[in-house]
């Protein structure tokens, strides 16, 4: 029988070393619905329910091990391989949108036009702000989870399980941070029987530029709630630009410094380097454009196709009003560390 690595593996390479970005995509393709990240507070890697194909029925499995971004050294590039890059924004007002709702434009007109049947990626209840793994299937709930979720406490791509074994989606879009999207580009690169189902089902990958995400319970809690006296409800929107700027219900705008901050980054974020998501087939960022606008670096024929077709149904305009080197110094930091 063909050995191949399994979870002990992952425990030992990945969960112990501190380097799991918390992606799921391991919880996503396990076939033994085996792994799972349990609710406790500040957790940093998944968890194993005990059974395993392999080591206990001596099935060739280590579908887990194969799609695990930190099993394997990242790419060390800045902005990475590019056909364009451009501005954009929606030509509708979106209620939500982080920059300017150039992503759930672009994926919303995808819905009207039948090129996708699915996206999968992380909304939050808004009035506490604890995210979950989602997946979306109508142009409408596009247009409802727009904005951008800084917190973390589910493995994104836990709903792509549902997605494509329960649901047999076939057309998937998936949003998520560069972690993700590693994750992403190795289920669609790999040759192993378990995980070709789910690359087979991803047709575009949407990157969002990231320097770090917070663990949901020390941010929240421990130091909005209780240092700050900042209620969850009270926040319309957070948006972290070199310091954490909260948008209050009354509309008044509150900040915190980074490094008040710091302590609820998610461990495994300290060792992440990529952060325009250099896998992806089209990566959104704020930086590089004015307020009011998303930065797109379209990297591949597809995803050049999904924001031409965006323009042509008149859902996003285009500028080419970019600061290349705002990006690039923010990636030149991230790659430093
Ligand atoms: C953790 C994190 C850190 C970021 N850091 C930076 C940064 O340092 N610099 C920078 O320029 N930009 C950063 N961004 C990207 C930025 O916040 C916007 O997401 C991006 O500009 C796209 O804006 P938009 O208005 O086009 O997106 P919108 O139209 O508002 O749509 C955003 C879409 O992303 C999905 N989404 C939101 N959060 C997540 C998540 N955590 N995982 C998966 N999907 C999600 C939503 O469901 C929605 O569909 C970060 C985003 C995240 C989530
Ligand atoms: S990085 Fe992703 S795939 Fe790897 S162990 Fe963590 S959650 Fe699983
Ligand atoms: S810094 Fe961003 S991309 Fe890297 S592990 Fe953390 S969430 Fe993922």
């Amino acid at each position: 029988m063909e050995q191949k690595k399994t979870f002990t593996s992952l425990k030992d390479e990945v969960w112990d070393e501190g380097t799991c970005s918390g992606c799921g995509a391991c919880v996503a393709v396990c076939p033994a619905d085996s792994l799972y990240f349990s609710d406790e507070p500040g957790i940093s890697h998944p968890d194993t329910a005990g059974y395993c194909k392999q080591e206990n029925d001596k099935v060739p499995c280590g579908a887990c091990y194969e799609v695990c971004p930190r099993t394997r050294p990242s790419q060390k590039e800045l902005l990475g391989t590019y056909l364009s890059i451009s501005g954009a924004r929606a030509t509708t007002e979106i209620a939500h949108r982080q920059s300017g709702g150039a992503v759930t434009a672009i994926l919303a007109d995808a819905f009207a036009l039948g090129m996708i049947d699915g996206v999968i990626t992380v909304s939050e209840d808004r009035w506490t702000h604890r995210p979950f793994s989602l997946l979306i299937t109508s142009a409408g709930e596009m247009l409802e989870h727009a904005g951008s979720r800084y917190n973390w406490s589910v493995p994104v791509l836990k709903s792509l399980k549902t997605a494509v074994i329960d649901k047999k989606l076939s057309r998937l879009a998936i949003i998520g941070t560069p972690c993700v999207v590693q994750a992403a580009h190795l289920m669609k690169e790999s040759s192993h029987d378990l995980v070709k189902p789910f690359g087979k089902a991803i047709r575009l990958v949407v990157g969002l530029f990231c320097t770090e995400s917070f663990n949901y319970y020390p941010l929240m809690d421990e130091i909005l709630r209780q240092q700050k006296k900042i209620a969850s409800y009270e926040i319309v929107k957070m948006d972290v630009k070199g310091k954490l700027e909260l948008t209050l219900g009354d509309g008044t705008m509150t900040s915190l410094p980074l490094k008040e901050i710091e302590p609820a980054i998610r461990t495994g974020c300290h060792t992440c380097t990529d952060f325009s998501a250099l896998q992806s087939d089209l990566s959104a960022g704020s930086v590089g454009t004015p307020d009011g606008w998303t930065t797109l670096i379209i990297r591949t024929r597809e995803g050049s196709r999904f924001v031409q077709n965006a323009v042509q149904s008149e859902k996003i305009e285009l500028t080419d009003e970019i600061n290349t080197d705002a990006i690039t110094r923010l990636a030149q930091k991230k790659l430093s560390r």
